[in-house]
């Protein structure tokens, strides 16, 4: 977690308990997401902190499913979190779930009850609002909110007992209406909800809301230092509140700056929409900033634990470009990625000094950036493919390509001159005419000729045709929340380029997912799972550069 930064200041407050023996020198955080969507980008932070945080410190991190909305949650969701954070490389110590809760919260309830500390109101869910008053003028005491203990704990236990219709009593805390803390202002603890859980099923009727249900969670599990974003700092209070007032461990909350990225969405909610409404193949499409789509876009688990590392930790908002995100993949790719050619646009370049049926294998670097050097052979012959735009019929200046007369030399084989072209009846050039130079083999190259241009391409008898899918920012405005109108009408049109005929060295039709490679001037690639025998498919993960490294990389 320490970086040359130095320490951020949630290390130093519990280095500083742990050093003064507050909970026993314990360090226990969680991970609390609510089961109602998968995770993005932005949980990753907050995973990367509550986990690192506690293995800096050889402590533990509990999962804990915030699952106290049931028309919301779903089994579904449960499995691709989990599944997630594993990929992201952390260990839970235990995994629990609110809704196991749901017995105690009910009982610290009723504690608040019989203290006078709660009450059941009748009123609507309008005239709560309207009696709440505004953060500079104080609301209105409800007329059910000088209830007795004995009515209140018999109309709390109907509650349950399901002889209410949705909406139709909450219970709250009695605190005080006039606070300026608005949410000090009886908060709602309990609503009636006849909707079935994912885990409980129609046990229960009655659900907690998450301010009455999130501490006493904590505290149960006495979690000893509380981490969450920016936003739960005003329900700090209330959160201390009812540990107190049920005299409970005191767990206690540290907020954070959420991670806000520009060019895309992060609400689970806005998320949902993006997959209902079809604008994505779902949750794991890879333009979405979910950890499924990303895994499948090729991110590595390293890249997305490093990026969470130098966004840092603070208390201050802000917006980081997604390009640090590419930067750290690129970065991450470049070590791990197998060097392969792969064609997009193919054009026919037919080698007229070479005999047709002629094969050679030519030993190629797997990866030049690799500690270990390893290498493979790939087959050169009398046709091979190119991409259209390595051909200028007549070339514009510095175009160090294929042109008639020039010269240039393809990737771990040959120089070649090009010495003519076809065109079909409509003037499209069909094939492209060259000599190779027999002297110039890579590694082995005495023909004294300097050639500026350095082109991929692919053994035409034995190319693997191939699907690759580029991707572009899903969104094509910085912040899409924020436009007027709706978030989707900022959808890039462009997000996603699917090229049907292109054409791979043969070592590309056995390639896994989780397999990563750089095609040659084309960017990093991995295999998709809508990959086929015969005809496999690749997501393109980044681009090879962008301008964000010079600009921003300090
Ligand atoms: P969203 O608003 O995207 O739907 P959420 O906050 O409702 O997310 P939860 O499942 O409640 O989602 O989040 C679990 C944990 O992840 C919480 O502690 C929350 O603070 C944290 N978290 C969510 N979004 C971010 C973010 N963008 N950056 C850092 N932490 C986040
Ligand atoms: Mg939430």
């Amino acid at each position: 977690m320490s970086t040359e930064k130095g320490p951020n200041f949630l290390e130093e407050i519990i280095a500083e308990d742990v050093k003064n023996g507050k909970h026993g020198g314990r360090v226990l955080t969680r991970f609390p997401p609510e089961p109602n969507g998968y995770l993005h980008i932005g949980h990753s932070k907050s995973i990367c902190v509550n986990f690192g945080l506690a293995a800096h410190f050889g402590g533990k991190t509990n999962l804990r499913f915030d699952d106290t909305n049931p028309e919301k949650e779903e089994t579904e969701y449960v499995e691709s979190i989990k599944t997630d954070i594993r990929w992201l490389g952390f260990t839970w110590a235990n995994e629990f779930y609110a809704s196991d809760y749901f017995p105690q919260l009910f009982a610290f309830a009723v504690k608040l009850i019989e203290q006078g500390l709660a009450y059941v109101d009748d009123s609507s869910p309008e005239e709560i609002a309207s009696m709440k008053g505004t953060p500079t003028e104080p609301g209105k005491d409800s007329p059910f909110r000088a209830r007795s203990v004995e009515e209140n704990l018999d109309l709390f236990t109907r509650m349950k007992n399901g002889e209410f219709r949705d909406g139709e009593k909450v219970l709250r805390a009695r605190i005080d209406m006039a606070s300026p803390n608005m949410h000090f202002r009886d908060p709602i603890l309990y609503r009636i909800k006849h909707t079935a859980h994912h885990r409980t099923g129609n046990h229960w009727c009655i659900y907690p809301m998450y301010d009455f249900a999130h501490g006493q969670s904590d505290a149960i599990e006495q979690i000893t230092h509380s981490i969450c974003t920016l936003e739960f700092e005003v329900h700090r209070p209330l959160y201390e509140w009812f540990i107190e007032k049920l005299g409970l461990y005191t767990s206690r909350q540290y907020e954070f700056a959420r991670l806000n990225l520009n060019y895309t969405v992060m609400s689970k909610r806005k998320l949902l929409q993006l997959v209902q409404e079809k604008h994505v193949s779902g949750w794991d499409d890879p333009r979405m900033p979910t950890i499924s789509g990303l895994r499948r876009r090729g991110y590595t688990p390293e890249s997305v634990r490093n990026f969470a590392e130098r966004v840092g930790v603070a208390r201050r908002e802000n917006i980081i470009d997604v390009g640090l995100l590419e930067f750290c993949v690129r970065e991450d790719l470049n070590r791990r990625a197998t060097r392969a050619m792969v064609v997009l646009d193919p054009l026919k370049l037919i080698i007229e000094n070479l005999p047709e049926g002629h094969v050679e294998h030519l030993p190629t670097e797997n990866n030049p950036e690799a500690e270990e050097k390893t290498t493979r052979e790939i087959p050169f012959g009398r046709e091979l493919w190119i991409e259209r735009d390595d051909f200028m019929e007549v070339p514009e200046k510095k175009y160090f390509r294929l042109a008639p007369g020039k010269m240039v030399r393809l990737k771990s084989a040959y120089i070649v001159e090009c010495t003519g072209f076809e065109k079909d009846a409509s003037g499209h050039i069909t094939a492209v005419l060259a000599r190779y130079i027999p002297e110039s083999k890579s590694g082995h190259d005495n023909s004294g000729l300097q050639v500026k241009g350095v082109i991929h391409w692919v053994h035409a008898p034995s190319a693997v045709p191939c699907e690759v899918r580029l991707y572009d920012r899903l969104f094509r405005v910085e912040d899409p929340s924020s436009e007027a109108g709706d978030f989707k009408d900022y959808i890039n049109p462009d997000s996603l380029t699917v090229v049907k005929g292109a054409m791979a060295e043969p070592c590309l039709n056995a390639a896994k997912p989780g397999e990563h490679f750089q095609f040659m001037r084309k960017g990093y690639f991995v295999p998709d799972a809508d990959s086929s025998a015969g005809h496999p498919v690749f997501n393109r993960t980044v681009t090879l550069k962008d301008g964000w490294g010079k600009q921003k990389e300090n």
